[in-house]
């Protein structure tokens, strides 16, 4: 029987840690959050940012746009942003229309102000070995996770399943960059379940509810699940059928069998909330 990796343990101990370290500065900390349109995901996401800001004593701002809001509005949003001084950090949440090229708006964020680490110059800081840049704040909360638990990452195998730009090549990335040895699969990988069974640490993130399961694991295997899936049960009695909240594994039937394993919710969703504040922490400390 494995042990669950608490992310939201882990969360509330460095929470204190992060609110000791910002109340000596000198201004309140603000992040802005600009969305587009009406996602429900990306909804409960910002209330989620909101929420643990205002628990920590940072100022969130949330702007929202309309659907049909142009490229050319949201980046001079950006760019005012930029130039107020009472600003330390700014995101966009993801996902927008796809009408607009959101890499084009994200790079308009000052490189200092984005916590979310997205724009060329912190991707590029993160390719070039890591220091002094915004990590993506997934990344930092599994490096978070793993080192919370005392997960030895230097020189061991680490399997990332999931390439898009937003977390699983930064996941790699930042994992490359504590000397692990890195493999990146994707949906083209063949034989998955033999790239998985060779990780000491298997790191998931495909967006696809119960996705790895017994076949892709082995006893000693430390899995880190990213994934976040909204899934309906269906009840007879009930009109509208619950939502839950699942990863990409299927936790139940890996337990048994693998060491440690992040749930979901519970691992590193609260991680990556953290790890946002904490950038944005950073960022002040870049500006002062
Ligand atoms: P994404 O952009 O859709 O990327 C999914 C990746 O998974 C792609 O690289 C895709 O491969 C790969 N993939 C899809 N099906 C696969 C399969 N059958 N076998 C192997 N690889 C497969 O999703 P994302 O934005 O990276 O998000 C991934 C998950 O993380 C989602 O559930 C998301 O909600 C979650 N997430 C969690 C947090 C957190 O804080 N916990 C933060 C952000 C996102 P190809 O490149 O070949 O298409």
């Amino acid at each position: 029987m494995s042990y669950f990796l608490d992310g939201r343990q882990v969360r509330d101990k460095k929470a204190q840690i992060l609110i000791k370290r910002i109340s000596a500065f000198s201004t309140k900390l603000k992040l802005v959050i600009l969305q587009v349109g009406n996602v429900s995901e990306s909804n409960s996401y910002i209330e989620q940012k909101k929420f643990f800001g205002t628990k920590i004593g940072v100022l969130v701002e949330h702007i929202k746009f309309p659907e049909t809001v142009s490229q050319a509005e949201i980046e001079s949003a950006i760019e005012l942003n930029n130039r107020d001084a009472s600003v330390h950090g700014i995101i966009l949440q993801l996902p927008i229309p796809a009408r607009i090229d959101w890499r084009e708006v994200v790079n308009t964020i000052d490189p200092e102000k984005d916590v979310d680490g997205l724009t060329r110059e912190n991707l590029s800081i993160l390719v070039h070995g890591g220091k002094g840049g915004h990590m993506p704040a997934t990344a930092r909360g599994v490096l978070s996770l793993l080192k919370d638990y005392k997960i030895e990452v230097a020189g061991k195998k680490v399997v990332v399943v999931g390439r898009s730009a937003l977390v699983g090549k930064p996941i790699a990335l930042s994992l490359l960059n504590e000397q692990a040895t890195v493999t990146i699969c994707h949906s083209k990988t063949q034989n998955l379940n033999e790239e998985t069974k060779r990780a000491d640490i298997l790191i998931v993130a495909i967006g696809k509810a119960h996705f790895i399961n017994e076949s892709h694991v082995r006893e000693g295997q430390i899995v880190i699940d990213v994934g976040i899936n909204s899934v309906g049960q269906p009840s007879l009695q009930e009109e509208i059928p619950k939502r839950k909240l699942v990863g990409d594994v299927f936790t139940e039937k890996v337990t048994s069998i693998v060491d440690g394993i992040s749930p979901v919710p519970g691992g590193v969703g609260p991680l990556t909330v953290l790890s946002l504040f904490e950038n944005l922490a950073d960022a002040y400390e870049k500006q002062v």
